[in-house]
């Protein structure tokens, strides 16, 4: 009689095998796959990064150096917001 816990399941494939049972199982090459996807993936990402320029962006913003920029940015494009809007609603 074998329970549930005799059995491990790989978590990469959901490949499973009797406890001691694991043979020549390998997940290599479905490895291999997800490392070229995830290189390809980073990238893309890192292609997108490249276009915004942050040292740019935080010196609009008045970060200081050595403060790190991206948590400025969503407060600073509020500020400016809420100044063109105090200032439409003035007639500025
Ligand atoms: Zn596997």
């Amino acid at each position: 009689m074998t329970n549930q816990s005799d059995f491990c399941e790989c978590a990469m494939c959901g490949f499973k095998w009797r406890q001691g049972q694991d043979g020549d199982h390998s997940c290599a090459r479905i490895l291999r796959t997800r490392v070229v996807e995830l290189k390809a993936w980073k990238e893309s990402a890192q292609a997108v990064l490249d276009e915004i320029d942050l040292q740019a962006i935080g010196k609009e913003l008045g970060v200081k150096l050595g403060d790190p920029i991206g948590p400025a940015i969503l407060p600073g494009i509020r500020a400016i917001k809420a100044c063109t809007v105090f200032q439409s609603t003035r007639g500025l």
